[in-house]
């Protein structure tokens, strides 16, 4: 883990993230693995990795799913070192999902060395851009998600007892454009048609369809308006984050977003974007949750399961009706801080309860 961690990867830095996909590329093959790196001109390469059974036909696949991409820019290990410290090991991408990577390796390695039974071939995928969006990634995904009876996905897991996330809320991202009429502040305001007055009045009327019981949430995230004063203002913009457990509330928000009208007479509205990540919902991780569990009795601990606000490559699979497994990764906290960490003790559990799934689903 702390060689991985040294080689950082954040998403928008192409030479670096490929450097650290070499390296996993590497790990996989001195371990007999069959590694692809799947080129990409913009983004960080992806890593394909396929274990084959041993003498027979492969009968199906199981997807182990993940990303090695972090949303710390290079340099950020002289301000944030990986370190262990208390039985917890800190650095940029430990959590979210380094130490995830680290426990599918020693998986890989388990079935090996038991020579377990293995009749499907195993695909392990580690992308480069989930961090910002999947864009380079999601159609390698869905392809081999489409070819797979399961996906495990090795994102972090929630709290400290390390719950598996079963669901996840669909995520998407919005924009709100005003156009507005210039005019001086002073000698003409009646000629102004002020597009922050628009945004604020329209911002205002959006935060009323939040509706935490649904848990449909909708979140101005960054509002942008006017050029100077004593000029009104003529543009205004502001970006919506959107979040949803279910497919009919995502559509709902969806329309009530496109069918804004403006409430200033004479201001112009423009609304981009929506959902792009649907949810992962429980019907398609239960059956995996309920055999997580009860292997993890089987081998003497407990897992337990935890719903997300926040979106995965999960999701995706999980969308096209393929059963998903998330947060089998690390356990720890501090994901996208400083403080991020994982609980060092957990890890080789982690890899027992995903290396036993791989050997019976
Ligand atoms: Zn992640």
């Amino acid at each position: 883990m702390r060689e991985l961690i040294l080689l950082e990867s954040p998403s928008t830095e192409k030479a670096a993230a490929d450097h650290c996909c070499g390296f996993l590329a590497g790990q996989w093959m001195l371990r007999g693995g069959i590694t692809h790196i799947l080129k990409r001109e913009q983004r960080g390469n992806h890593l394909r990795v396929v274990w084959p059974p041993a003498d027979l036909e492969p009968t199906g696949q199981l997807l182990v799913l993940g990303h090695y991409d972090t949303v710390y820019p290079t340099g950020t290990l002289e301000k944030m070192p990986f370190h262990v410290s208390g039985g917890k090991a800190y650095g940029p991408g430990t959590f979210d999902m380094k130490a995830g990577i680290v426990q599918a390796l020693f998986a890989f390695e388990v079935l090996q060395e038991l020579k377990l039974p293995v009749t499907k071939n195993i695909v392990f995928l580690w992308t480069s851009d989930e961090e910002i969006g999947s864009e380079s990634s999601r159609s390698l995904i869905e392809e081999e998600a489409k070819r797979s009876s399961a996906v495990f996905v090795l994102e972090p897991s929630l709290g400290l007892r390390g719950l598996l996330k079963t669901s996840r809320k669909g995520v998407g991202q919005a924009e709100l454009v005003i156009d507005g009429r210039a005019s001086h502040a002073g000698l003409a305001p009646e000629e102004g048609i002020n597009a922050i007055h628009e945004i604020a009045a329209q911002i205002a009327r959006i935060e009323r369809w939040n509706n935490h019981r649904r848990g449909v949430t909708i979140n101005a995230d960054i509002v942008e308006g006017g050029s100077r004063a004593n000029v009104i203002a003529e543009h205004a913009k502001a970006i919506l984050d959107l979040r949803a457990w279910r497919p009919a509330d995502m559509h709902t928000l969806e329309g009530k977003l496109h069918s804004l009208k403006p409430i200033h007479r004479g201001a112009k509205i423009k609304i981009t974007g929506g959902f792009d990540r649907p949810p992962l919902e429980r019907k398609h991780s239960a059956a995996l949750f309920a055999r997580a569990k009860s292997l993890a009795k089987q081998m003497g601990f407990a897992v337990g399961e935890a719903a997300a606000g926040g979106g995965s490559d999960g999701n995706f699979t999980a969308a096209l009706g393929i059963p998903t497994l998330d947060g089998l990764g690390a356990v720890g906290d501090g994901a996208h801080s400083t403080q991020e960490h994982v609980v060092v003790k957990a890890m080789p559990q982690r890899a027992a309860l995903l290396a036993a799934l791989l050997a019976t689903c």
